[in-house]
């Protein structure tokens, strides 16, 4: 049976890096489940969909088609044959991915494409409710966490880094918030701190602070067992 290791947390805490990481070191497959959210907000924008309509949005995500594919690292994921790339990293879809997430058909479509990869072998997902909902009995379950400004700076510097940044800090600090807000209070798998998570502060640690953390307090073996 595939082992999954799921990381919550809000935008910008870090998780897409540590969990990256943490697969590479382990060999298990990255899964970025925003990503998906995020593809289903792009499909609904280029397609005319009222994002603030929950009624289209539902019935316009059943008609969404996902192609999954692992490669050394992580699944990829295509669209009508392609890579969605930047398109899903613009601040249409960072102002419209949190609204689409609210509606819980969209949420199971997800959640079932999600649950699908474990075909692909062990991985390790990060988004919003994989600890809660998603695959919440699997033994290896964190919640990442940073202040608010780390997190802007953060998101920021990785947007500057891929050359993407088209917002001031101040406006990506007020996109996260927003984001969050929207996130920690919908009413269907919000994002929460659940029981029995382990909880990590990654405001004054470093990346390879917090990759020890995880790895070192991974179940039984699973950290000795690591890609050769
Ligand atoms: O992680 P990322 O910022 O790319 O996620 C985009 C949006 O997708 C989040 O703001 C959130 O609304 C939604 N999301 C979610 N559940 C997840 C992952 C992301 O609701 N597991």
């Amino acid at each position: 049976m595939s082992r999954v290791i799921a990381i919550d947390g809000p935008s910008g805490a870090g998780k897409s890096s540590v969990s990256r990481a943490v697969g590479d070191h382990l060999g298990f497959l990255h899964v970025d489940s925003g990503a998906l959210y995020r593809i289903v907000t792009w499909q609904c924008l280029i397609n005319n969909i009222d994002t603030a309509n929950p009624n289209q949005v539902a019935e316009f995500a059943q008609s969404v088609e996902v192609e999954f594919l692992p490669d050394q690292f992580s699944i990829i994921y295509r669209v009508n044959g392609e890579e969605p790339g930047n398109r899903i990293r613009t601040p249409a879809i960072n102002a419209n991915a949190s609204p689409v997430a609210t509606v819980k058909q969209v949420r199971d479509r997800v959640t079932g494409w999600l649950r699908s990869l474990t075909k692909f072998g062990d991985i390790i997902v990060e988004g919003r409710d994989i600890t809660t909902a998603v695959f919440p009995d699997t033994p290896a379950r964190f919640y990442l966490d940073a202040s608010a400004e780390t997190r802007a700076e953060r998101r920021r510097n990785e947007e500057i880094a891929k050359g993407i940044a088209e917002q001031s800090l101040d406006a990506v600090r007020q996109s996260l918030l927003a984001r969050d807000q929207i996130d920690s209070t919908r009413q269907h798998a919000p994002l929460r701190k659940a029981d029995g998570v382990l909880i990590i502060d990654s405001t004054f640690m470093s990346i390879e602070d917090v990759i020890h953390t995880i790895i070192t307090s991974l179940p039984g073996k699973w950290h000795k067992e690591q890609r050769t």
